[in-house]
């Protein structure tokens, strides 16, 4: 198949008239209103259940909430969750808890947030979280591993007690307050 090209005017051809043009656009916007946020010290405002990185979360009582079901891992669309079973130490108060990760990885180059781990999590125990500014030198620093998920994670209130009560907590059961990594309570966006 052959493209015809079409045939320009003198005045086209010394392309004067697109320049002029661009440059008229250009002018056009300076007078306008700035839109330009000066990220990062000006923060976007995030609306409704924005969903960010994922993270690994602990009980009101400390506990890692994970027993390794690996179902996060299985449903992650592009793989970015590893995940090594191990069992809770013998001997450890909640040792009926029986399994936690002994390692858990997401890598958060392939996470695409589209929190499927979070809906499908029986213990509730991994939760997308509103930081979406997740930066590193190398691939490698960007596999977070189970420590960092946890302090990123924080806790996070808890009204099934699965590991405290059989059945339903009693009746006035606190459910807990949203802290961070170090123990800090975080107000609830
Ligand atoms: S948010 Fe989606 S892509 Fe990211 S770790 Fe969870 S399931 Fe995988
Ligand atoms: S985070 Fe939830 S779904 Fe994933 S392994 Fe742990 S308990 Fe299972």
């Amino acid at each position: 198949m052959q493209v015809q090209r079409p045939k320009l005017t003198f005045l086209e051809r010394t392309y004067i008239p697109q320049i002029l043009k661009g440059m008229w656009l250009t002018i056009k916007h300076v007078p306008q209103k700035k839109f330009t946020r000066q990220y990062p010290e000006e923060k976007p405002v995030l609306f409704g259940d924005y969903r960010g990185a994922p993270t690994l979360v602990k009980d009101p009582e400390n506990r890692v909430k994970c027993v390794s079901c690996q179902l996060c891992e299985f449903v992650c669309p592009p793989k970015a969750i590893r995940i090594t079973p191990g069992f809770r130490a013998e001997g450890a108060p909640d040792e009926n808890v029986e399994k936690e990760p002994q390692e858990f990885e997401i890598d958060m180059l392939r996470c695409i947030y589209c929190g499927f781990c979070e809906e499908v999590c029986p213990e509730e125990a991994i939760y997308l979280q509103r930081d979406f500014a997740i930066a590193g030198y190398s691939r490698d620093e960007l596999k977070f591993k189970k420590q960092k998920l946890l302090e990123l994670g924080g806790v996070r209130p808890d009204s099934i007690w699965k590991w405290k009560y059989k059945g339903a907590p009693p009746p006035g059961t606190p459910i807990g307050p949203v802290r961070d990594g170090k123990g800090a309570p975080v107000a609830e966006a």
